[in-house]
């Protein structure tokens, strides 16, 4: 496994790659790997010739200083991870690398997308991640390119960039990867206290609360979030940053349930902020 932490030694390694006809699968990270993120692996060993991982912590996508300064960083066990799953190259930046000083900042956004969730309450997240990916996209060069749909925020938000700009790439959507009491898989999962991991639990079993209060025929949007916000809340320390219900598609709010819809989550569990998506099919 190749590991690089500059431009030049990626784009030459890449270069060589393209001239000898390989395709390129891209899975963006911030390191603190864990199977979600390998799932994202897999499917990119499956579809493409040369696998590249980014581990970095991005600092412009971060609304919360404190939020960055904690976030978790384990490069050792990150790099063993990859190297067993069969990554090709790990590119490993620093800060000074993506962000040289004497270049002027850009700003990319994609309002309609980002009017809700995480877009209404990280104010300059998107930003931050249309920023560093599409200089990821530029750098690394992908056929194809593989996001969680755990943030399906984010791939809604990077899927439209990548139509809007003709980036000559495609985005594939992978599944969300979760532990056995169905908590999503995420790096700041490691962060909660024994109790906190407990009170989490609640968020899969909301989840659930929600598909059988669909099926015993509850309609009215505004009743089935009061049901799920009492079941998040009642006797937990938890605090909802949003539960929101939206079209899978533009993300704008859902005025009936009827079709398709996205029921979306971001919780604060002592001072981790947990998010979590799934789309519900209501039954006519
Ligand atoms: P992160 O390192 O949290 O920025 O995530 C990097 C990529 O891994 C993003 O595309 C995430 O959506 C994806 N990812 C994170 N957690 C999971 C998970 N539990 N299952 C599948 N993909 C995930």
């Amino acid at each position: 496994m190749i590991v690089v932490s500059n431009i030049q030694e990626l784009k030459k390694q890449i270069g060589d790659w393209k001239k000898e006809g390989f395709s390129i699968g891209f899975c963006p990270t911030m390191g603190s790997l864990h199977l979600g993120h390998m799932d994202l692996v897999e499917a990119s060993k499956k579809e493409t010739n040369k696998t590249i991982v980014s581990i970095f912590v991005n600092p412009t996508q971060f609304n919360d200083p404190k939020d960055f300064a904690q976030y978790p960083v384990k490069t050792d066990d990150d790099l063993r991870l990859c190297e067993e799953k069969g990554v090709d190259l790990v590119f490993l930046p620093d800060v000074k690398t993506m962000y040289p000083e004497t270049k002027t900042p850009i700003s990319l956004s994609i309002p309609e997308l980002q009017k809700h969730l995480c877009g209404r309450t990280r104010p300059g997240h998107f930003e931050g991640v249309l920023q560093i990916v599409s200089k990821l996209f530029h750098l690394t060069e992908p056929n194809k390119t593989f996001f969680g749909l755990k943030d399906y925020q984010q791939f809604r938000v990077i899927s439209a960039m990548v139509e809007n700009l003709n980036f000559p790439l495609e985005v594939i959507g992978v599944p969300t990867r979760r532990e056995e009491d169905g908590l999503a898989m995420s790096s700041r999962n490691v962060r909660l206290s024994r109790k906190d991991r407990e009170t989490a639990s609640l968020i899969p079993r909301m989840f659930a609360l929600a598909k059988k209060t669909i099926l015993g025929g509850e309609r009215e949007i505004r009743l089935w979030k009061e049901i799920l916000r009492d079941f998040l809340l009642t006797g937990s320390s938890l605090r909802i940053d949003y539960l929101e219900v939206v079209d899978p598609i533009d993300l704008q709010p859902k005025e009936s349930l009827e079709g398709e819809v996205l029921l979306a989550i971001a919780v604060f569990v002592g001072d981790v902020r947990l998010i979590d998506n799934q789309i519900i099919s209501i039954p006519n």
